[in-house]
């Protein structure tokens, strides 16, 4: 029988994140999340949705008409059916990201999907759920993301940073909690700890605002 997946929206927009920044993209987005950082945009996704089959899924992504597809949420990863989706968006030559709160493991992701894979600060609130187990699972193609609300954020990032050897699994990402983390302080920082990391930041909010659907 055919997956199903309880889904929020599925939308067309420029990636405003990671690696694939300013690409035109497929957005899946996935209901539910167990975690509720403080500082969380996406609260719209925590309820609700509407329940479709996985070949309606892979319908309205070839309708988008992208090449590129960002599978999100919410976390997409508390839906076990996301697995297949994953595949088949993959078989079918699709560039596949994926991306995770890090609080549930990656293991089971098909290996050609790239992972962009938080890990929670402790302003974020939910520093405890960030589950270290995953980071041997990411690769070269994957990228780690830390949310930075304050100094205090910045120095356990640069202490799980060394500890965690980060930059030997994948690209690591700082990102300015948006009305939080003033984006000149943590570029600051950055430079002049000459931190291995890419200073984000988030191209959709700057260009349309914060708004569901882009
Ligand atoms: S993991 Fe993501 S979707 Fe879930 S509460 Fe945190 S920011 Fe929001």
């Amino acid at each position: 029988m055919d997956g199903r997946l309880r889904i929020t929206e599925i939308f067309h927009s420029l990636q405003g994140e990671t690696r694939s920044v300013g690409r035109p993209a497929t957005f899946v987005r996935l209901t539910g999340c167990p975690l509720r950082c403080q500082y969380c945009d996406t609260a719209y996704a925590f309820h609700g949705g509407e329940w479709q089959t996985l070949d309606a899924i892979m319908a309205s992504v070839q309708a988008g008409g992208n090449h590129l597809v960002v599978v999100t949420g919410g976390e997409p990863l508390a839906q076990a059916d996301v697995l297949p989706l994953l595949t088949r968006l993959c078989d079918d030559g699709y560039e596949v990201f994926l991306e995770t709160s890090g609080a549930l493991p990656v293991a089971a992701v098909d290996p050609r999907v790239v992972k962009v894979l938080d890990l929670k600060t402790p302003d974020s609130g939910e520093s405890g759920r960030n589950l270290w187990e995953n980071l041997p699972y990411l690769n070269a193609q994957d990228q780690i993301k830390l949310v930075i609300c304050s100094r205090q954020d910045y120095d356990w990032a640069k202490e799980v940073l060394q500890r965690e050897n980060l930059s030997q699994h994948c690209e690591v990402l700082f990102s300015p909690a948006q009305g939080e983390m003033p984006l000149r302080d943590l570029a600051d920082w950055i430079l002049a700890d000459k931190l291995p990391v890419r200073l984000q930041i988030q191209l959709h909010k700057l260009i349309w605002g914060d708004v569901p659907g882009r």
